[in-house]
Protein backbone atom coordinates (compact mmCIF):
# COMPACT_ATOMS: atom_id res chain seq x y z
CA UNK A 1 0.00 0.00 0.00
CA UNK A 2 1.04 3.28 -1.33
CA UNK A 3 0.30 5.09 2.69
CA UNK A 4 2.66 2.38 4.27
CA UNK A 5 5.13 4.49 6.11
CA UNK A 6 8.54 3.56 5.10
CA UNK A 7 11.32 3.97 7.81
CA UNK A 8 14.95 4.56 7.39
CA UNK A 9 16.91 1.93 6.77
CA UNK A 10 19.39 1.45 10.05
CA UNK A 11 23.00 1.40 9.01
CA UNK A 12 23.54 -1.72 9.84
CA UNK A 13 20.77 -3.21 7.16
CA UNK A 14 22.24 -1.19 5.04
CA UNK A 15 23.77 -4.43 2.97
CA UNK A 16 20.34 -5.66 3.03
CA UNK A 17 18.52 -6.01 -0.29
CA UNK A 18 15.44 -4.04 -0.36
CA UNK A 19 11.77 -4.22 -1.63
CA UNK A 20 9.55 -1.01 -2.16
CA UNK A 21 12.03 0.77 0.54
CA UNK A 22 11.79 -2.33 2.92
CA UNK A 23 14.64 -4.55 4.04
CA UNK A 24 14.28 -7.69 2.97
CA UNK A 25 15.06 -9.96 5.89
CA UNK A 26 17.80 -12.63 6.33
CA UNK A 27 15.32 -15.74 6.45
CA UNK A 28 13.15 -14.50 3.90
CA UNK A 29 12.93 -16.65 0.85
CA UNK A 30 13.14 -15.49 -2.83
CA UNK A 31 11.65 -17.08 -5.84
CA UNK A 32 13.77 -17.89 -9.15
CA UNK A 33 12.47 -15.05 -10.49
CA UNK A 34 13.25 -12.96 -8.16
CA UNK A 35 10.04 -12.22 -5.96
CA UNK A 36 10.62 -11.93 -1.80
CA UNK A 37 7.81 -13.83 -0.29
CA UNK A 38 7.39 -12.21 2.83
CA UNK A 39 5.97 -14.39 5.73
CA UNK A 40 7.72 -17.20 4.71
CA UNK A 41 10.77 -18.76 5.90
CA UNK A 42 14.05 -19.32 3.87
CA UNK A 43 15.77 -23.18 4.83
CA UNK A 44 18.03 -21.60 6.19
CA UNK A 45 15.89 -20.03 9.10
CA UNK A 46 16.82 -24.02 10.60
CA UNK A 47 20.58 -22.47 10.80
CA UNK A 48 19.24 -19.02 12.21
CA UNK A 49 17.58 -21.08 15.06
CA UNK A 50 20.81 -23.73 15.47
CA UNK A 51 23.30 -21.60 15.16
CA UNK A 52 21.49 -18.30 17.42
CA UNK A 53 21.47 -16.14 14.66
CA UNK A 54 19.51 -12.92 14.34
CA UNK A 55 16.58 -13.63 11.17
CA UNK A 56 17.15 -10.12 9.73
CA UNK A 57 20.41 -9.57 9.62
CA UNK A 58 21.77 -12.80 9.81
CA UNK A 59 24.31 -12.06 12.42
CA UNK A 60 25.54 -13.81 16.06
CA UNK A 61 22.57 -12.63 18.19
CA UNK A 62 23.69 -11.17 21.86
CA UNK A 63 21.84 -10.76 25.18
CA UNK A 64 19.11 -9.52 25.24
CA UNK A 65 17.20 -11.17 21.83
CA UNK A 66 13.60 -10.84 20.72
CA UNK A 67 11.32 -13.09 19.10
CA UNK A 68 8.33 -11.58 17.67
CA UNK A 69 5.30 -13.66 18.47
CA UNK A 70 1.49 -14.08 16.76
CA UNK A 71 -0.88 -14.14 19.78
CA UNK A 72 -2.01 -17.48 19.19
CA UNK A 73 1.74 -18.63 19.37
CA UNK A 74 1.99 -17.50 22.84
CA UNK A 75 0.49 -19.97 24.46
CA UNK A 76 3.28 -22.59 22.60
CA UNK A 77 5.96 -20.43 24.10
CA UNK A 78 7.45 -21.22 20.79
CA UNK A 79 8.06 -20.02 17.37
CA UNK A 80 9.91 -21.01 13.77
CA UNK A 81 10.50 -17.15 13.17
CA UNK A 82 14.27 -16.94 14.45
CA UNK A 83 15.30 -14.89 17.20
CA UNK A 84 16.46 -10.87 16.45
CA UNK A 85 18.68 -8.09 17.82
CA UNK A 86 16.59 -5.38 19.44
CA UNK A 87 17.36 -3.54 17.27
CA UNK A 88 16.91 -5.81 14.20
CA UNK A 89 13.11 -6.12 16.25
CA UNK A 90 12.74 -2.75 16.65
CA UNK A 91 12.89 -1.95 12.42
CA UNK A 92 10.65 -4.82 11.75
CA UNK A 93 7.98 -3.44 14.29
CA UNK A 94 8.17 -0.40 12.20
CA UNK A 95 8.16 -2.14 8.55
CA UNK A 96 6.63 -4.78 8.74
CA UNK A 97 2.93 -4.37 7.54
CA UNK A 98 1.46 -7.30 9.99
CA UNK A 99 3.48 -6.73 12.99
CA UNK A 100 3.50 -3.37 12.71
CA UNK A 101 -0.80 -3.65 12.35
CA UNK A 102 -1.20 -1.62 9.37
CA UNK A 103 -2.87 -5.22 7.79
CA UNK A 104 -6.37 -5.67 9.08
CA UNK A 105 -6.39 -9.70 7.27
CA UNK A 106 -3.92 -11.93 6.05
CA UNK A 107 -3.74 -12.58 2.46
CA UNK A 108 -5.91 -14.47 1.38
CA UNK A 109 -4.64 -16.81 -1.25
CA UNK A 110 -1.36 -18.46 -0.93
CA UNK A 111 1.67 -16.67 -2.69
CA UNK A 112 3.38 -19.33 -5.42
CA UNK A 113 6.31 -20.40 -3.87
CA UNK A 114 9.32 -22.20 -6.37
CA UNK A 115 9.53 -26.20 -5.53
CA UNK A 116 12.17 -26.10 -2.80
CA UNK A 117 10.25 -24.06 -0.98
CA UNK A 118 7.93 -24.74 1.27
CA UNK A 119 5.02 -22.55 3.04
CA UNK A 120 4.98 -22.84 6.59
CA UNK A 121 2.53 -24.97 8.99
CA UNK A 122 -0.13 -22.64 9.80
CA UNK A 123 -0.22 -20.53 6.33
CA UNK A 124 -3.38 -22.39 5.26
CA UNK A 125 -4.65 -21.50 8.93
CA UNK A 126 -3.90 -18.48 8.30
CA UNK A 127 -5.32 -17.50 4.53
CA UNK A 128 -7.71 -14.56 5.31
CA UNK A 129 -8.00 -14.43 8.86
CA UNK A 130 -7.77 -11.18 10.54
CA UNK A 131 -4.91 -10.06 11.66
CA UNK A 132 -3.18 -10.54 14.86
CA UNK A 133 -1.80 -8.64 17.98
CA UNK A 134 2.23 -9.57 18.28
CA UNK A 135 4.21 -9.10 20.66
CA UNK A 136 7.85 -9.04 21.46
CA UNK A 137 9.57 -11.67 23.92
CA UNK A 138 12.50 -11.05 25.85
CA UNK A 139 15.01 -13.34 26.66
CA UNK A 140 18.65 -13.86 27.18
CA UNK A 141 18.57 -17.44 24.99
CA UNK A 142 16.00 -20.27 24.11
CA UNK A 143 15.80 -23.91 22.91
CA UNK A 144 15.62 -25.44 19.84
CA UNK A 145 12.43 -27.88 19.78
CA UNK A 146 10.62 -29.35 17.22
CA UNK A 147 6.81 -27.68 16.76
CA UNK A 148 4.31 -29.27 14.09
CA UNK A 149 7.58 -31.12 12.41
CA UNK A 150 9.36 -28.01 11.76
CA UNK A 151 12.08 -26.45 14.88
CA UNK A 152 11.51 -23.59 16.44
CA UNK A 153 13.09 -21.53 19.14
CA UNK A 154 11.16 -22.38 22.68
CA UNK A 155 10.90 -20.54 26.16
CA UNK A 156 9.72 -22.90 27.98
CA UNK A 157 11.95 -23.86 29.81
CA UNK A 158 13.60 -20.23 30.40
CA UNK A 159 11.73 -17.13 32.12
CA UNK A 160 11.51 -14.55 29.36
CA UNK A 161 12.82 -10.89 30.63
CA UNK A 162 9.58 -9.20 29.28
CA UNK A 163 6.55 -9.97 27.20
CA UNK A 164 5.13 -6.23 25.55
CA UNK A 165 2.62 -5.96 22.80
CA UNK A 166 3.55 -4.31 19.94
CA UNK A 167 0.53 -2.40 18.52
CA UNK A 168 -2.08 -1.51 20.41
CA UNK A 169 -4.50 -1.45 17.40
CA UNK A 170 -6.62 -4.00 18.53
CA UNK A 171 -10.28 -3.44 20.65
CA UNK A 172 -11.23 -5.72 23.76
CA UNK A 173 -13.09 -7.50 21.85
CA UNK A 174 -10.67 -8.90 19.17
CA UNK A 175 -8.47 -9.95 21.72
CA UNK A 176 -11.34 -11.79 23.63
CA UNK A 177 -12.92 -13.34 20.14
ZN1 LIG B 1 20.03 -8.60 13.59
Amino acid sequence: MSSDPVPPIPAWLADRPTVGGLVVPWTTPETQDGRHVFGSLHPRFRDALKRRLCGVCGNALTRPMVLLMRLSDLPLKATSEPALHPQCSRYTTLACPMVAGRRTHYRSTPVRLDSSMTHSADTGSRLGAPAEPWFAVWLNGYDVIELNGALAASYREIEPLRIRPINFTFSLSDLLR
